[in-house]
Protein backbone atom coordinates (compact mmCIF):
# COMPACT_ATOMS: atom_id res chain seq x y z
CA UNK A 1 0.00 0.00 0.00
CA UNK A 2 2.40 2.19 1.04
CA UNK A 3 4.62 1.89 -2.62
CA UNK A 4 1.76 2.45 -4.34
CA UNK A 5 0.92 5.73 -2.57
CA UNK A 6 4.87 6.67 -2.93
CA UNK A 7 4.20 5.69 -7.03
CA UNK A 8 1.13 7.76 -7.03
CA UNK A 9 3.14 10.87 -5.65
CA UNK A 10 6.00 10.17 -8.25
CA UNK A 11 3.73 9.65 -10.94
CA UNK A 12 1.93 13.29 -10.13
CA UNK A 13 5.03 14.81 -9.08
CA UNK A 14 6.26 13.57 -13.08
CA UNK A 15 3.25 14.68 -15.17
CA UNK A 16 3.43 18.37 -12.91
CA UNK A 17 6.78 18.68 -14.23
CA UNK A 18 6.52 17.57 -16.87
CA UNK A 19 2.94 20.00 -18.25
CA UNK A 20 5.31 22.70 -16.67
CA UNK A 21 8.22 22.23 -18.82
CA UNK A 22 5.62 22.04 -22.17
CA UNK A 23 3.88 25.22 -20.72
CA UNK A 24 7.68 26.89 -20.86
CA UNK A 25 8.40 26.17 -23.98
CA UNK A 26 5.27 26.88 -25.94
CA UNK A 27 5.29 30.60 -24.21
CA UNK A 28 8.57 30.80 -25.44
CA UNK A 29 7.63 29.43 -28.92
CA UNK A 30 4.89 32.38 -28.77
CA UNK A 31 7.25 34.97 -28.14
CA UNK A 32 9.97 34.04 -30.18
CA UNK A 33 7.86 32.93 -33.55
CA UNK A 34 9.83 34.29 -36.42
CA UNK A 35 6.94 35.38 -38.48
CA UNK A 36 6.27 38.57 -40.12
CA UNK A 37 2.45 40.16 -41.13
CA UNK A 38 1.47 42.39 -43.58
CA UNK A 39 -0.68 44.51 -42.46
CA UNK A 40 -2.77 45.92 -45.32
CA UNK A 41 -4.37 48.52 -42.84
CA UNK A 42 -0.86 49.87 -41.74
CA UNK A 43 -0.26 53.69 -41.64
CA UNK A 44 -2.65 56.47 -41.36
CA UNK A 45 -5.91 57.70 -43.47
CA UNK A 46 -9.19 57.87 -43.08
CA UNK A 47 -11.74 55.26 -44.48
CA UNK A 48 -13.75 56.12 -48.44
CA UNK A 49 -17.15 54.73 -49.24
CA UNK A 50 -17.14 53.00 -52.88
CA UNK A 51 -18.48 50.37 -55.45
CA UNK A 52 -15.98 49.35 -58.12
CA UNK A 53 -18.56 48.05 -60.30
CA UNK A 54 -21.46 50.26 -61.78
CA UNK A 55 -23.27 50.21 -64.79
CA UNK A 56 -25.18 53.08 -66.89
CA UNK A 57 -27.66 52.48 -69.39
CA UNK A 58 -26.61 53.00 -72.94
CA UNK A 59 -29.74 55.16 -74.01
CA UNK A 60 -29.82 58.72 -72.88
CA UNK A 61 -26.14 58.34 -71.60
CA UNK A 62 -25.26 61.80 -70.66
CA UNK A 63 -28.49 62.39 -68.10
CA UNK A 64 -28.32 58.50 -67.15
CA UNK A 65 -24.53 59.22 -66.15
CA UNK A 66 -25.84 61.92 -63.91
CA UNK A 67 -28.51 59.98 -62.04
CA UNK A 68 -25.61 57.46 -61.04
CA UNK A 69 -23.36 59.55 -59.69
CA UNK A 70 -26.22 62.14 -57.99
CA UNK A 71 -27.56 58.36 -56.45
CA UNK A 72 -24.70 57.19 -55.10
CA UNK A 73 -23.43 60.51 -53.86
CA UNK A 74 -26.45 60.85 -52.32
CA UNK A 75 -26.26 57.43 -50.47
CA UNK A 76 -23.22 58.69 -49.06
CA UNK A 77 -20.34 57.28 -51.58
CA UNK A 78 -17.46 58.31 -51.92
CA UNK A 79 -16.53 57.35 -55.30
CA UNK A 80 -17.50 54.85 -58.40
CA UNK A 81 -16.05 53.11 -60.91
CA UNK A 82 -17.89 53.51 -64.01
CA UNK A 83 -17.40 49.97 -65.17
CA UNK A 84 -20.06 49.66 -68.14
CA UNK A 85 -19.48 47.36 -71.22
CA UNK A 86 -17.31 49.68 -73.19
CA UNK A 87 -15.24 52.36 -71.89
CA UNK A 88 -16.24 56.05 -70.70
CA UNK A 89 -14.65 58.93 -69.32
CA UNK A 90 -16.60 59.75 -66.49
CA UNK A 91 -13.52 62.77 -64.84
CA UNK A 92 -16.23 65.50 -65.51
CA UNK A 93 -18.43 64.46 -63.01
CA UNK A 94 -16.22 63.86 -60.34
CA UNK A 95 -15.68 67.00 -57.81
CA UNK A 96 -13.99 67.97 -54.24
CA UNK A 97 -16.16 65.15 -52.28
CA UNK A 98 -16.99 62.69 -55.04
CA UNK A 99 -15.04 60.32 -57.42
CA UNK A 100 -15.97 59.04 -60.41
CA UNK A 101 -13.31 57.20 -61.79
CA UNK A 102 -13.28 55.47 -65.66
CA UNK A 103 -13.36 51.74 -66.50
CA UNK A 104 -15.14 49.08 -68.16
CA UNK A 105 -16.35 45.36 -67.80
CA UNK A 106 -14.80 43.07 -70.28
CA UNK A 107 -18.29 40.82 -70.88
CA UNK A 108 -15.44 37.74 -72.32
CA UNK A 109 -17.74 34.79 -73.10
CA UNK A 110 -15.28 32.72 -70.65
CA UNK A 111 -15.77 35.13 -67.68
CA UNK A 112 -15.88 38.78 -67.60
CA UNK A 113 -12.68 41.00 -66.39
CA UNK A 114 -13.39 44.71 -65.33
CA UNK A 115 -10.58 46.84 -65.53
CA UNK A 116 -10.47 49.83 -62.75
CA UNK A 117 -8.97 52.91 -63.43
CA UNK A 118 -8.37 52.09 -67.42
CA UNK A 119 -7.79 54.95 -70.18
CA UNK A 120 -9.11 53.72 -73.24
CA UNK A 121 -11.06 51.16 -74.64
CA UNK A 122 -10.44 47.76 -74.54
CA UNK A 123 -11.52 45.08 -76.53
CA UNK A 124 -13.39 42.12 -74.78
CA UNK A 125 -12.77 39.69 -77.35
CA UNK A 126 -9.43 39.49 -76.82
CA UNK A 127 -8.66 36.20 -74.79
CA UNK A 128 -8.81 36.88 -71.06
CA UNK A 129 -4.98 36.78 -70.38
CA UNK A 130 -4.62 39.57 -72.91
CA UNK A 131 -7.32 41.48 -71.68
CA UNK A 132 -5.87 40.99 -68.12
CA UNK A 133 -2.52 42.27 -69.78
CA UNK A 134 -3.84 45.26 -71.19
CA UNK A 135 -5.65 46.58 -68.48
CA UNK A 136 -2.15 47.00 -66.39
CA UNK A 137 -0.26 48.50 -69.26
CA UNK A 138 -2.53 51.00 -68.71
CA UNK A 139 -2.28 51.40 -65.41
CA UNK A 140 -5.54 50.09 -63.89
CA UNK A 141 -6.66 47.30 -61.60
CA UNK A 142 -7.81 43.85 -62.48
CA UNK A 143 -11.20 42.98 -61.05
CA UNK A 144 -12.70 39.42 -61.13
CA UNK A 145 -16.37 40.01 -61.91
CA UNK A 146 -18.48 37.28 -60.54
CA UNK A 147 -15.75 34.65 -59.96
CA UNK A 148 -18.66 31.61 -59.48
CA UNK A 149 -19.66 32.29 -63.20
CA UNK A 150 -16.33 31.39 -64.24
CA UNK A 151 -15.38 27.51 -64.80
CA UNK A 152 -12.69 27.06 -61.52
CA UNK A 153 -9.44 26.02 -64.06
CA UNK A 154 -10.01 28.95 -66.32
CA UNK A 155 -10.35 31.20 -63.68
CA UNK A 156 -7.12 29.16 -61.70
CA UNK A 157 -5.17 29.81 -65.19
CA UNK A 158 -5.41 33.36 -65.06
CA UNK A 159 -2.46 36.02 -63.79
CA UNK A 160 -2.33 39.21 -62.48
CA UNK A 161 -5.93 39.39 -60.34
CA UNK A 162 -6.03 42.37 -58.34
CA UNK A 163 -9.31 42.17 -57.00
CA UNK A 164 -11.89 39.19 -56.58
CA UNK A 165 -15.98 40.00 -56.46
CA UNK A 166 -16.62 37.83 -52.99
CA UNK A 167 -20.02 39.89 -52.85
CA UNK A 168 -22.31 41.24 -55.53
CA UNK A 169 -25.47 42.16 -55.06
CA UNK A 170 -26.92 42.21 -59.15
CA UNK A 171 -26.01 38.76 -59.08
CA UNK A 172 -27.76 38.00 -55.70
CA UNK A 173 -31.10 39.64 -57.04
CA UNK A 174 -30.54 37.47 -60.24
CA UNK A 175 -29.76 34.00 -57.77
CA UNK A 176 -32.98 35.07 -55.37
CA UNK A 177 -35.52 35.94 -58.11
CA UNK A 178 -35.25 32.52 -59.91
CA UNK A 179 -34.50 30.13 -57.26
CA UNK A 180 -31.29 28.57 -58.73
CA UNK A 181 -30.60 27.81 -55.08
CA UNK A 182 -26.53 29.21 -56.06
CA UNK A 183 -25.06 30.95 -53.06
CA UNK A 184 -22.84 33.32 -55.38
CA UNK A 185 -20.97 34.41 -51.78
CA UNK A 186 -20.46 31.17 -50.45
CA UNK A 187 -19.14 29.80 -53.69
CA UNK A 188 -16.50 32.61 -54.40
CA UNK A 189 -15.42 33.12 -50.74
CA UNK A 190 -14.44 29.00 -51.38
CA UNK A 191 -13.01 30.16 -54.03
CA UNK A 192 -11.08 32.74 -52.58
CA UNK A 193 -9.71 30.84 -49.76
CA UNK A 194 -8.31 28.58 -52.69
CA UNK A 195 -6.36 31.01 -54.04
CA UNK A 196 -5.42 32.56 -51.03
CA UNK A 197 -4.15 28.84 -49.57
CA UNK A 198 -2.31 28.41 -52.92
CA UNK A 199 -0.33 31.72 -52.06
CA UNK A 200 -1.54 34.21 -54.50
CA UNK A 201 -1.96 38.03 -53.39
CA UNK A 202 -5.31 38.30 -54.45
CA UNK A 203 -7.96 41.08 -52.22
CA UNK A 204 -11.65 41.07 -52.27
CA UNK A 205 -14.50 43.85 -53.06
CA UNK A 206 -18.09 43.77 -52.32
CA UNK A 207 -20.05 45.63 -55.39
CA UNK A 208 -23.39 46.39 -56.60
CA UNK A 209 -22.57 45.65 -60.28
CA UNK A 210 -25.58 47.69 -60.51
CA UNK A 211 -27.88 47.86 -63.86
CA UNK A 212 -30.68 49.56 -62.21
CA UNK A 213 -31.64 52.30 -60.03
CA UNK A 214 -32.50 49.92 -56.89
CA UNK A 215 -29.74 47.70 -57.02
CA UNK A 216 -27.05 50.45 -55.69
CA UNK A 217 -25.97 50.91 -52.61
CA UNK A 218 -25.83 47.66 -50.95
CA UNK A 219 -22.94 46.18 -51.26
CA UNK A 220 -19.83 48.59 -51.25
CA UNK A 221 -15.87 48.60 -50.33
CA UNK A 222 -14.22 50.86 -47.50
CA UNK A 223 -10.68 51.73 -48.64
CA UNK A 224 -8.15 53.36 -46.39
CA UNK A 225 -7.10 56.32 -47.96
CA UNK A 226 -4.57 59.38 -47.24
CA UNK A 227 -6.69 61.91 -49.48
CA UNK A 228 -9.84 61.41 -51.61
CA UNK A 229 -8.19 61.34 -55.42
CA UNK A 230 -7.99 58.19 -58.46
CA UNK A 231 -4.04 57.41 -57.57
CA UNK A 232 -5.15 56.77 -53.56
CA UNK A 233 -8.12 54.88 -54.19
CA UNK A 234 -6.24 52.70 -56.96
CA UNK A 235 -3.50 52.36 -54.46
CA UNK A 236 -5.72 51.26 -51.94
CA UNK A 237 -7.64 48.85 -54.00
CA UNK A 238 -4.51 47.65 -55.34
CA UNK A 239 -2.71 46.60 -51.68
CA UNK A 240 -5.81 45.38 -49.91
CA UNK A 241 -6.49 48.90 -47.98
CA UNK A 242 -10.01 48.49 -48.18
CA UNK A 243 -12.53 45.99 -46.78
CA UNK A 244 -15.95 44.31 -47.69
CA UNK A 245 -19.06 45.05 -46.34
CA UNK A 246 -23.34 45.46 -46.47
CA UNK A 247 -23.41 47.07 -43.55
CA UNK A 248 -20.69 47.16 -40.33
CA UNK A 249 -17.87 48.80 -39.99
CA UNK A 250 -14.30 47.43 -39.20
CA UNK A 251 -11.20 48.05 -38.23
CA UNK A 252 -7.87 46.31 -36.99
CA UNK A 253 -5.01 46.05 -34.58
CA UNK A 254 -1.56 44.38 -35.14
CA UNK A 255 0.30 44.33 -31.64
CA UNK A 256 3.15 42.24 -32.46
CA UNK A 257 2.13 38.79 -33.42
CA UNK A 258 -1.57 39.61 -32.56
CA UNK A 259 -4.21 40.83 -35.12
CA UNK A 260 -7.21 41.88 -33.99
CA UNK A 261 -10.34 42.93 -35.71
CA UNK A 262 -13.39 45.01 -34.29
CA UNK A 263 -17.05 45.49 -35.70
CA UNK A 264 -19.32 47.67 -35.46
CA UNK A 265 -22.98 47.91 -36.50
CA UNK A 266 -26.08 49.05 -35.54
CA UNK A 267 -27.28 46.03 -35.02
CA UNK A 268 -25.76 43.26 -32.91
CA UNK A 269 -22.97 41.21 -33.49
CA UNK A 270 -23.95 37.57 -34.52
CA UNK A 271 -20.14 36.19 -34.38
CA UNK A 272 -16.91 37.07 -35.69
CA UNK A 273 -15.13 34.53 -37.64
CA UNK A 274 -11.73 34.45 -38.33
CA UNK A 275 -9.98 32.15 -40.88
CA UNK A 276 -5.87 31.41 -42.13
CA UNK A 277 -4.92 28.20 -44.77
CA UNK A 278 -5.14 26.13 -41.69
CA UNK A 279 -8.11 26.59 -39.18
CA UNK A 280 -11.41 28.75 -38.80
CA UNK A 281 -12.36 29.74 -35.65
CA UNK A 282 -15.48 32.44 -34.35
CA UNK A 283 -16.43 34.56 -31.96
CA UNK A 284 -19.89 35.96 -30.36
CA UNK A 285 -17.84 38.66 -29.31
CA UNK A 286 -17.69 42.38 -31.43
CA UNK A 287 -13.47 41.77 -31.66
CA UNK A 288 -11.57 38.67 -32.85
CA UNK A 289 -8.09 37.91 -32.07
CA UNK A 290 -5.28 35.27 -33.68
CA UNK A 291 -1.87 35.19 -32.77
CA UNK A 292 0.30 33.96 -35.41
CA UNK A 293 2.76 31.45 -34.58
CA UNK A 294 3.89 29.76 -37.54
CA UNK A 295 4.27 31.39 -41.20
CA UNK A 296 2.23 27.86 -42.49
CA UNK A 297 -1.11 29.56 -42.07
CA UNK A 298 0.23 31.76 -44.87
CA UNK A 299 -2.59 34.28 -44.09
CA UNK A 300 -5.08 35.50 -41.46
CA UNK A 301 -8.90 37.26 -42.59
CA UNK A 302 -12.01 38.22 -40.88
CA UNK A 303 -15.54 38.11 -41.19
CA UNK A 304 -18.24 39.98 -39.05
CA UNK A 305 -22.21 39.31 -39.22
CA UNK A 306 -25.18 41.33 -37.20
CA UNK A 307 -27.89 40.00 -36.45
CA UNK A 308 -29.61 41.61 -39.20
CA UNK A 309 -27.62 39.18 -41.33
CA UNK A 310 -25.12 42.04 -42.70
CA UNK A 311 -21.48 41.00 -43.16
CA UNK A 312 -18.33 42.70 -43.83
CA UNK A 313 -15.22 40.90 -44.55
CA UNK A 314 -11.65 41.76 -43.91
CA UNK A 315 -8.78 42.18 -46.45
CA UNK A 316 -6.26 38.90 -46.10
CA UNK A 317 -3.13 39.54 -43.31
CA UNK A 318 -0.12 37.50 -45.46
CA UNK A 319 1.92 35.94 -43.23
CA UNK A 320 5.70 34.74 -44.30
CA UNK A 321 8.67 33.52 -41.91
CA UNK A 322 10.17 36.97 -40.95
ZN1 LIG B 1 -21.54 44.05 -64.48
Amino acid sequence: MKFKLKLTVVCFSFIILLSFTVHLLSQESATNVNVKIMNPYAGSGFYVKGNTHCHNAPGNLGRELWDVVTDYRNKAYNFIVLTHYFWQNCSNYSSEDFLCINGQEMGHPLGHILGLGTNKEIDPDLDQQEIIDEIKRQGGVVEIGHPYTFRRAILFRLKGIDLFEIMNYGHDIIQRRYNLGIEPTKLQLELWDELLRKGEKVYAVAVDDSHFPYERGHYWVMCKVKSLDKASVLQALKSGACYSSSGPKMDFDVERNTITAYCHSSFPIKHMVVKTALLSRSSKNNFISFTVRSPVHKYVRFECEDEAGFKAFSNPFFISGG
